[in-house]
């Protein structure tokens, strides 16, 4: 039982057009030596150092009617002058941030997460905490409501007003919605699931909330099979922010934020599953999969957060690769998606993957690591160097769960051996608790495929691994610099199906040409241009991204190009040789004869046979 007295808020959306909340936080009992304050600097799910401490704009505290002093001892850390009356702190943040991670406040729409706006009373972090969410003020606002999976403690049902947690660690773990949203509902697991919609929207919500009931229902039954399948929370929101072009999600306990294009919500009476919305559903699926993967079942470095500094671990490849390998694959066992749709999908992942050099240079294990320097800092020089614990951590899943199907295991057994051991009971994961596992339940000769494909930089033999249930691995080379894989063909082109030449860079831009990566050891590298370079003339002729397409398509390899480019201001003069493309392009086909045993073991695998054509889309 909790004894200590509550940490009361007070967060008041000040005034939209300055982007300003109020933020108060009041403690009953201050330590009489001066009660300090901290924010944290990161927020879980997303591992960078934020400092949201960077946009607190004013502090100020007051005690028994009076102002008193408040200094500050470090970036994240305040410090009240000794008082013995109930204290106060008042703060000013700035909140413009429109991504899943901070907050955000105009006249159109307010969000936060706690991280970002409450200050923690140290010593005080295990006290129960009451939150009162107040209404901007104005007419403006009448339609506006709140959508959090914070307890309600007196607020009606999307109410401002009165909300509560158990502790500092909940309260953070509820992100706030207030607007003018679209609701839509629907039952799994026992919870109810709630989608809050914000943006300028024209969506068949239905349809949404049907999808999302399939997905959410399988992942339920997945980890509690049986008498226990129950969600692990009574209720689940998510919330998502619909924009022109945007793409993120961040995990919580019981809700996710999601940013999506708003084209990439079904439109109403369109009955095809497009690519744009199977990649929201993908992206629903797999902020869902994290309430258990990495909310319950935690790296034990994160058995309490320090949300101060860094927290390494080697594992973000489970919780985030897992994750996003059981996403998609969510979509097609549920039903949502067909055997074929789902194939389409790991060719890109196994696309996105194989044009990366880095790939060799960094394991997964270190990316892990490394995230907080590394993954969330991309740079020109990203694909050389390093690897995406995500799309690759999801090609070893994959590779894993095929490895362990040969031998009468699956990935899903581990993963419920996982929940099971450690998720279930709120411990955390050991740095080798998922390898232990894999080869208890498959033989101590597993620790190698972990030395080769986690720790080391190989890659792993999927070609190998799909073939044996009968799933084919096709390479190519890519038909323009959009092509992302996973089809047969890369689309039309101008010039049809000529062969097109590597420059061994990513553009970016249209008129003008960028060179987003120079890839080691290719053409551009070799001729001296580096990410960054403006290419403005290529063969005599000005530079845009689609004169260097229909290049690309008429030149032959071994052809030398001037190329004329600025790095800064400074015009560098060079010479370009064109190679033959690599055929770094996947996708994948089922083999229509197979014997029953391995059509049996891909059915198992995908839930459905891909070789059959599916009587609905
Ligand atoms: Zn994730």
């Amino acid at each position: 039982m909790n004894t200590l007295p509550a940490t009361r808020y007070r967060i008041v959306p000040l005034d939209p057009r300055s982007h300003l909340f109020e933020v108060r936080c009041s403690v009953a009992e201050p330590d009489p030596a001066g009660q300090r304050f901290r924010l944290p600097s990161w927020i879980p799910g997303s591992y960078l150092i934020r400092e949201f401490a960077r946009h607190f704009v004013s502090v100020r505290a007051e005690s028994g009617g009076a102002t008193i002093a408040i200094e500050k001892e470090a970036k994240d850390l305040w410090r009240a002058a000794p008082c013995t009356e109930p204290l106060t702190v008042v703060a000013h943040v700035y909140a413009f941030d429109f991504s899943v991670r901070a907050a955000y406040l105009d006249a159109a729409r307010g969000y936060f997460n706690g991280p970002s706006v409450f200050l923690c009373p140290e010593g005080r972090a295990d006290a129960p905490c009451e939150v009162e969410i107040a209404a901007p003020q104005g007419v403006a606002y009448r339609n506006w409501r709140v959508a959090t999976t914070l307890p309600r403690a007196g607020a009606a049902p999307w109410g401002f007003g009165s909300y509560r947690a158990e502790n500092y660690d909940e309260l953070i773990d509820h992100p706030v919605e207030m607007a003018a949203f679209s609701l839509t509902s629907f039952e799994a697991g026992g919870a109810t699931h709630d989608i809050a919609i914000t943006g300028h929207v024209h969506a068949d919500l239905d349809r949404v909330a049907r999808d999302l009931r399939r997905i959410c229902q399988w992942q339920i039954d997945f980890f509690g099979a049986g008498p226990e399948s129950r969600a692990p929370f009574d209720r689940y929101l998510f919330q998502v922010a619909a924009v022109g072009d945007g793409y993120g999600g961040l995990e919580h306990r019981s809700s996710t934020s999601l940013v999506c294009k708003r084209d990439e919500l079904p439109a109403p009476g369109m009955a095809r599953l497009t690519d744009d919305y199977r990649r929201f559903l993908g992206l629903a699926s797999h902020e869902y999969f994290h309430s258990w993967n990495v909310k319950r079942i935690k790296p034990a470095a994160f058995v309490p957060y320090d949300l101060g500094r860094e927290n390494y671990t080697r594992q973000l490849w489970v919780f985030e690769g897992v994750t996003s390998y059981y996403d998609d694959l969510a979509l097609v066992r549920s039903g949502v998606i067909a055997p074929k749709s789902y194939l389409e999908l790991v060719g890109q992942t196994i696309t996105v993957v194989s044009r990366e050099p880095g790939r060799h240079v960094q394991s997964v294990a270190d990316s892990s690591f490394d995230a907080w320097i590394k993954y969330y800092r991309r740079d020109e020089n990203t694909p050389n160097a390093g690897v995406s614990y995500y799309a690759k951590g999801s090609l070893i899943a994959l590779a894993l769960d095929l490895t362990l199907r040969n031998r009468g295991a699956s990935l899903d057994a581990l993963m419920r051996e996982l929940w099971q051991r450690y998720g279930r009971l709120g411990i955390g994961v050991p740095e080798d608790g998922f390898e232990a596992i894999a080869i208890e339940l498959a033989g101590a000769d597993l620790a190698t495929f972990f030395a080769r494909y986690v720790r080391g930089t190989e890659d792993p033999p999927l070609a190998d691994l799909l073939g044996g249930i009968g799933v084919t691995v096709h390479w190519r080379t890519a038909a323009s610099e959009s092509d992302r894989g996973g089809k047969a063909g890369g689309g039309s082109e101008t010039d049809g199906d000529a062969p097109r030449r590597w420059l061994g860079a990513r553009l970016a831009g249209g008129a003008t040409v960028t060179l987003q990566h120079v890839l080691s050891g290719g053409p551009a590298e070799q001729a001296g241009l580096a990410g960054g370079d403006v290419i403005v003339a290529i063969d005599g002729v000005r530079a845009s991204v689609d004169a260097i397409e229909k290049l690309l398509r008429r030149r032959g390899a071994g052809d030398v190009l001037a190329v004329h480019a600025f790095r800064r201001d400074e015009l560098i003069v060079t010479e370009l040789t064109l190679a033959e493309a690599p055929r770094d392009v996947c996708w994948l086909s089922p083999e229509a004869t197979v014997d029953e045993e391995t059509r049996a073991r891909r059915t198992a695998w995908l839930g459905n046979d891909p070789a059959v054509r599916p009587a609905t889309t």
